[in-house]
């Protein structure tokens, strides 16, 4: 298979290019160096970090013709042997295909014997904690007395299944994870020798999806660079190794949501450690807080895109967080999603925007927002006087804005009924939410006459449209509804659906100017900050518009 080619072209053959050992690779050169050879060593950690490529080099510097050396030749007879796996003197064995005691027995029968070339006989047994009970008798009688030739180097990913007799007779060395730094750094002089074209970021991805195992690395990388012919595109490797763990941006959250600014910070640097695009890294942390805001909700753990018990816990730092302040916390990092894409000083500008969220105040229902927005939005009549508090707002721009025109629709809508909310921002608001979460619906429900009346949200559907009465019968298109109500009204907000007369010929929206000044206005800016809406109709309300 391709994919082993790199892996094995690239194993080390000294120690000197064991990567992220450094600590056991001292040792161990000091310990040859000093001729201080243990009997039995014991090299246990995660697969694919150097442990059998330890065993082979530590077995070559015990048999290199120039040795014991704390570094062999790699030119002799014995360490061109030993790398290809054909000195009689070095066996290695994998534990799992040699489990029973008749094949230890006979291992240990013919270890008593001296070396047949070499100054040592060298065992390296691989996989160790998967020998049988019995297995592990029968090799204990030699490792407690074991001939002076003879060295054994036992390999396991599994320490704590490895009887204590065996390890008690062992000089033990933990292998370490890989910082993903050093290992996207050892990907990168790969690349440089093979010819392959990868960015940082994609050796960054490698790196961390091999979860500092080398050999994952390497093979992960081979594969990528076979898919693309030589070339590893950014979009490739995102999408098959996926992205930062959720784990991380579990933590994230509970920190800006609990306004721990030292723990954001501590995020910060761990994502400029690990080397990760901040770009991508605050793209997939907005999805985590949308997945956050749907389970604060009331959504199902099932519906999201994280593992069964990672949704629970989510689910539990939402409820927490409350449904109000995720709302906040999101629309206050969509507002800053443009500035962290497109600035230069990407980390910096992550940093800032996650900074301001968890600075948050903890707030305020939405309910209450909306009713604070409606009466800063009312005709200016209706204002409290100056001496309420809170600035007023500021006066419409003098320089860009044109005189104004006469508005399109100049008859004042019609008074709303009695107890019922004006229909306007809230309902917009409701059809916007509907819209990020299934547009073709919002556009159905458009057609609608929705009005909020006595403290809940009516649908009148138009009696002919068979398709949106379909729709609202439907599970999937009312939880949409549910969500969209509490989003822009808060949770616990009643909404149904009445069948109403057959639906009248939509207004046409007006001119472009008007709906242009009228995103200009800063009450409305206010309204579309809130809801990242935009500005659909625009009706005259009485003489807001000028104040010489
Ligand atoms: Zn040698």
């Amino acid at each position: 298979m391709t994919y082993q080619v790199l892996a094995r072209k690239w194993r080390p053959q000294s120690f000197s290019s064991l990567i992220g050992q450094e600590a056991i690779v001292t040792a161990l050169r000091n310990a040859l160096t000093e001729g201080r050879i243990a009997q039995a060593y014991l090299f246990s950690g995660i697969r694919g970090v150097g442990k059998t490529t330890a065993a082979r080099v530590l077995a070559k510097a015990l048999n290199c013709e120039k040795g014991p050396a704390a570094d062999p030749c790699n030119e002799c007879i014995a360490c061109i042997e030993i790398t290809r796996g054909s000195d009689l003197d070095v066996q290695e064995v994998d534990a799992a295909t040699y489990s029973k005691v008749e094949q230890v027995r006979d291992l240990t029968e013919s270890l008593k014997y001296g070396p047949a070339r070499d100054r040592y006989k060298v065992v390296v047994l691989d996989e160790i904690h998967r020998l049988s009970r019995q297995a592990f008798d029968a090799l204990l009688k030699i490792v407690e007395e074991p001939p002076a030739h003879l060295v054994f180097i036992f390999a396991t990913t599994e320490i704590d299944a490895v009887p204590a007799t065996i390890l008690s007779r062992c000089q033990e060395f933990h292998f370490r994870r890989v910082p993903s730094l050093l290992l996207s750094g050892h990907l990168r002089s790969i690349c440089e020798a093979e010819a392959i074209a990868a960015s940082d970021t994609a050796l960054r991805l490698i790196a961390r999806a091999g979860e500092g195992s080398v050999r994952d690395s390497v093979a992960l990388l081979d594969q990528l660079a076979t898919f693309g012919s030589g070339t590893i595109a950014d979009e490739d490797a995102i999408r098959l190794l996926g992205g930062l763990d959720t784990a991380l941006f579990h933590e994230l959250l509970a920190a800006i949501v609990a306004g721990d600014a030292p723990a954001v910070v501590g995020f910060v640097s761990r994502i400029q450690d690990e080397g990760w695009d901040p770009r991508h890294v605050y793209g997939q942390f907005l999805s985590f807080c949308r997945d956050a805001l749907h389970l604060g909700l009331g959504g199902a753990p099932e519906q999201i895109d994280l593992p069964g018990e990672e949704a629970v816990a989510l689910a539990e730092l939402a409820r927490g967080a409350g449904y109000e302040n995720l709302l906040r916390l999101l629309h206050q990092l969509l507002a800053s999603e443009q500035v962290v894409r497109r600035s230069e000083a990407g980390v910096l500008a992550l940093e800032i925007a996650w900074l301001r969220a968890a600075e948050l105040p903890k707030l305020a229902r939405v309910e209450d927002i909306l009713a604070g927005v409606q009466s800063a939005a009312a005709p200016a009549s209706a204002r409290p006087p100056r001496t309420a508090p809170g600035p007023p707002p500021p006066p419409p721009s003098r320089n860009s804005a044109p005189p104004p025109s006469p508005p399109a629709r100049t008859e004042p809508a019609a008074p709303p009924p009695a107890s019922s909310a004006p229909a306007g921002e809230p309902v917009q608001a409701f059809i916007e939410a509907v819209s990020r979460r299934k547009a073709p619906f919002a556009a159905l429900l458009a057609q609608a006459d929705v009005t909020v009346r006595d403290g809940e949200l009516r649908i009148t559907v138009p009696s002919e449209d068979v398709l949106l009465e379909t729709r609202l019968q439907q599970p999937a298109y009312r939880l949409v509804v549910e969500e969209s109500v509490a989003a822009v009204f808060g949770p616990g907000v009643a909404w149904r659906s009445v069948r109403g007369e057959p639906k009248k010929k939509a207004e046409p929206p007006p001119a472009e100017p008007d709906r242009a000044r009228a995103a200009e206005n800063p009450q409305v800016q206010a309204v579309l900050d809130i809801f990242g809406g935009r500005v659909e109709t625009v009706e005259e309300h009485g003489s807001l518009r000028e104040e010489p």
